[in-house]
């Protein structure tokens, strides 16, 4: 596939960082910056609105298929707001299974293809994206971190909710992100690998910046 724009892409589980670093580095290169997390979640979103169980392959691909989706600022799923309820516990839930479906994928990943054609620099921050999204991309990066520094940040981003419960979540959306059979989350051989346990997201967001500087100069 050629990659005509300039394409960072960010992969990782839940709580590695990714959206903090991924929004700073577009902001920072004057790049476009899409959440493609947000964008499954969506879908879980309408399915459980329509009452369609999140595990109906068929069903759940037709919705991924017709839905009007907008991804940016705010969330707008079939003319309906869903910037909050997509963050929620219900959506959170579901999304794991939503993603599973290849229908839903092959959708979307489409979807994230034609977001990027015609822009000059991209940010995509997700769990497939170098694997799948954008095989060529020139800055390949994938954040870890320990799981106890993935549960803090996730449990400080959602305040009202009890540490253990947002813990337990997290560790089975990423065994279910890890162990399906379509774009599992993995490492792109080619990608460079962050653990960012110890590291304030200014400090990876500079590694982030120095990679793509090492590609493309000074893209500014
Ligand atoms: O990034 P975020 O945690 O919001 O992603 C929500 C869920 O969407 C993930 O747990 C995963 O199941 C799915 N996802 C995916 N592929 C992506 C982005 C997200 O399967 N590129």
């Amino acid at each position: 596939m050629h990659v005509e724009a300039h394409v960072v892409a960010l992969d990782g589980p839940a709580g590695s960082g990714k959206s903090t670093v991924a929004r700073a580095v577009a902001s920072r290169l004057g790049f476009d910056y899409l959440d493609t997390g947000a964008m499954y979640r969506a879908v879980a979103f309408e399915a459980i609105r329509r009452g369609v169980d999140p595990q109906d392959a068929e069903r759940v691909g037709e919705i991924a298929k017709r839905m009007d989706l907008e991804v940016g600022e705010r969330v707008v799923v079939n003319g309906a707001d869903a910037t909050i309820e997509i963050r929620g516990p219900e959506v959170t839930r579901a999304v794991s299974s939503v993603a599973a479906h290849p229908k839903v994928r092959s959708e979307l990943v489409l979807r994230q293809r034609e977001w990027a054609t015609g822009r000059s620099g991209v940010v995509m921050e997700g769990r497939d994206i170098a694997t799948v999204v954008f095989p060529d991309a020139q800055v390949k990066v994938f954040l870890t971190a320990s799981e106890d520094a993935r549960a803090d940040r996730r449990s400080k981003e959602m305040r009202d909710r009890d540490y253990s419960d947002v813990a337990a979540d997290m560790v089975r959306r990423d065994r279910a992100d890890s162990t399906r059979a379509a774009s599992p989350l993995s490492a792109a051989a080619d990608a460079i690998v962050l653990d960012t346990t110890a590291l304030s997201s200014d400090e990876v967001v500079d590694k982030v910046l120095e990679l793509a500087r090492s590609k493309w100069g000074d893209v500014q």
